[in-house]
């Protein structure tokens, strides 16, 4: 539980960005020491005897929960990022949008055989992004702990994506 209201650190923005989407907007979150603090904390003691030797996470609002977290849990922090970005040899997933195809990339010898990942987003929509994680994750033969998020869109078949892997999120918009 929160002593702290988090959902009152999150702007909602009609239309951005495009016609029709209401974002939910996190910088005020960011932007206040406590919540983000207390969000960082609740994630960690979610996750703290999970055994969790990587925290991996998309850029880029993804990257800032994860790094304090992998910190927290004396983890490592995995940069999953964009094509081209990476400068190492790296695994990519290419995975569906609704018009056309994204893909994700992590370096190659960022997470072996025998890690438990856990993946961290700041919010699930459609579940993509995550899915695109936990494959790369999968693939270089580590195991998911879970999918974490700060905001869960209930409405979107996000979870559903996402079946079989344990997902949580601090706070949901239905
Ligand atoms: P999905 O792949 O689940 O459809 O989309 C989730 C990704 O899109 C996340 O990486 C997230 O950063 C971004 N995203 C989509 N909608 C929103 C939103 O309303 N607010 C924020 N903060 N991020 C969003």
């Amino acid at each position: 539980m929160s002593a702290i209201d988090l959902k009152a650190h999150i702007r909602s923005i009609k239309d951005f960005p495009k016609p029709g989407i209401m974002f939910r907007d996190i910088t005020p979150l960011l932007a206040a020491p406590a919540a983000f603090r207390e969000s960082i904390r609740l994630l960690a003691d979610r996750y703290r005897d999970a055994g969790v030797t990587a925290v991996a996470a998309a850029e880029a609002r993804g990257f800032i929960f994860a790094a304090p977290l992998a910190i927290e849990l004396d983890a490592a922090f995995i940069p999953v990022r964009k094509p081209g970005k990476l400068p190492f040899d790296r695994r990519a997933f290419q995975y569906d949008l609704e018009y056309g195809s994204d893909s994700l990339e992590m370096h190659v010898d960022a997470v072996k055989t025998g890690d438990r990942v856990l993946l961290v987003d700041d919010l699930l929509a459609t579940g993509g992004t995550m899915q695109a994680c936990a494959k790369l994750a999968e693939l270089a033969g580590a195991h998911v702990v879970g999918c974490a998020f700060i905001v869960e869109l209930t409405f979107l078949p996000g979870r559903k994506k996402l079946e079989g892997y344990d997902v949580f999120s601090l706070m949901q918009y239905h």
